[in-house]
């Protein structure tokens, strides 16, 4: 049995060993509380045999617990400097595949070809829309994607319609996925501390979309509208959208929607009627 890697000491010595310097640029954090392991192989509720993609596996601390609820991980890491330490960290674990690259720019089906996987991952920070955004949008065969994420992207991620935390992002995550925050991680978690809170969201993939939409392009196009200036009425920002005049109050009598209203009160339905009503009088 080989000693948990999510704690402070392991950690340091480990760091200490292999002479690294966490990258700040990289959004190198890494985890030495495993209860917050343990946490996360819960919430993604890895059981033998599952494929998992894990996103910067770092000193090998979550892929640790990974492996040992019986997964079978490929963990993708850009960091070359962490190849050789995951070597030897992770030595043992026959179930451990690990890959160089950037996961923004590998091709991902290349490394996994499952019919269903789940992703697990403590992202960097720095990518973490662009990375949840690659993997919903290239409509790969996600179950489950379990991330620790700044809090307050998690609260965007999951957010309702209404509040200020509701944007473009919480309508894409809610297009693709049913989002629930699972539970809030401190900084002292990790070393070295982040400067802010931390949570766990937990996404799971719908396998129908939540609405019958014409075009997605168009939903997406009217979504990004709606938020690009919030304080701007929906039949504004429409227009700067590149919805005619002449067509504009035909499309929202059409979507049974009033054009003083703001994007931050539409709900997902509500913006699949007007990209609708725009398709179909366009
Ligand atoms: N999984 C470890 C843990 O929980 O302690 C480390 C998590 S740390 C927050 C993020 C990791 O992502 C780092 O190891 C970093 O080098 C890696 N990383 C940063 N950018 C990346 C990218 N574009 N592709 C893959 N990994 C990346």
């Amino acid at each position: 049995i080989k000693p948990r890697i999510a704690q402070k000491d392991v950690t340091l010595h480990i760091l200490k060993t292999f002479g690294i310097h966490m990258s700040k640029k990289l959004g190198q954090n890494f985890l030495i509380d495993d209860n917050v392991v343990d946490g996360i192989v819960s919430a993604a509720k890895v059981a033998e045999g599952d494929t998992v993609l894990e996103i910067g596996p770092g000193i090998g601390t979550l892929t640790q617990g990974l492996a040992e609820a019986g997964a079978h991980v490929t963990a993708v890491e850009l960091d070359r400097r962490l190849l050789d330490v995951l070597g030897k960290t992770l030595d043992g674990y026959d179930n451990v595949k690990v890959v160089h690259g950037d996961i923004l720019k590998i091709d991902i089906s290349q490394e996994i070809n499952k019919e269903k996987y789940k992703v697990v991952a403590n992202l960097p920070y720095y990518i973490t829309t662009p990375i949840i955004m690659k993997l919903l949008e290239d409509r790969l065969p996600i179950e489950l994607l379990v991330t620790m994420v700044q809090k307050e992207v998690a609260e965007r991620m999951a957010a309702k319609p209404g509040g200020k935390e509701y944007g473009a992002l919480s309508v894409a995550v809610q297009y693709y996925t049913e989002p629930e925050i699972m539970f809030i991680v401190p900084p002292k978690a990790f070393i070295p501390a982040p400067a802010v809170e931390s949570a766990v969201i937990r996404c799971t993939v719908r396998t129908e979309p939540p609405v019958k939409l014409e075009s997605e392009k168009m939903f997406f196009r009217v979504v990004k509208a709606a938020f690009a200036q919030r304080r701007k009425t929906l039949a504004n920002t429409l227009k700067a959208g590149g919805l005619e005049k002449e067509l504009l109050n035909q499309v929202l009598a059409q979507a049974g929607i009033d054009g003083m209203r703001r994007g931050e009160q539409l709900s997902i339905e509500e913006f699949a009627a007007i990209a609708n009503a725009w398709t179909n009088l366009k």
